[in-house]
């Protein structure tokens, strides 16, 4: 994979997450740490401080654009992280919750990254990706998906 000022280590992860309050009930990835003056969650990476929605949809959502797009969080809750909550204006992902999407290749090789650096319980990764955790279990194990790279 390419490595861009987009993409983020297990490392990075690890930190991000540790910055996340799961809802049990909304499932909103409450962000705990620094906003901008806007109270836009705001993520240090590489030395400079980035969007955290804008980083985390990007993970999960390889092929998007998101320099040139907007993101807001669909649940109205500004602090949510949660990359299935978020809406990106002008791209085709509709940030509604619960809807099994269909993943691409490029989905795939990020999710096995995500596996591989072991930093994202499974059942994190399948919610960022807007899937269930049976579809992140058999990638996991090989039964789909099985021609993709990491
Ligand atoms: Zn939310």
């Amino acid at each position: 994979m390419t490595m861009n000022k987009n993409t983020i280590t297990g490392k990075d992860l690890v930190r991000i997450m540790s910055k996340v309050q799961i809802h049990p009930v909304t499932e909103c990835w409450n962000w705990t740490a620094a906003t901008d003056t806007y109270g836009c969650p705001q993520v240090k990476l590489n030395g400079t401080m980035r969007c955290c929605h804008r980083v985390l949809f990007k993970l999960f959502n390889p092929t998007a654009d998101t320099e040139k797009l907007s993101v807001k969080p669909v649940c109205n809750n500004p602090l949510c992280v949660n990359p299935d909550h978020q809406e990106i204006r002008g791209y085709g992902h509709t940030g509604q919750p619960r809807a099994e999407r269909k993943l691409t290749p490029e989905d795939v090789a990020t999710i096995k990254r995500l596996l591989a650096e072991g930093s994202m319980p499974q059942h994190v990764i399948a919610e960022g990706f807007g899937v269930c955790p049976r579809t992140i279990s058999s990638i996991n194990t090989g039964k789909t998906w099985n021609s993709v790279q990491p």
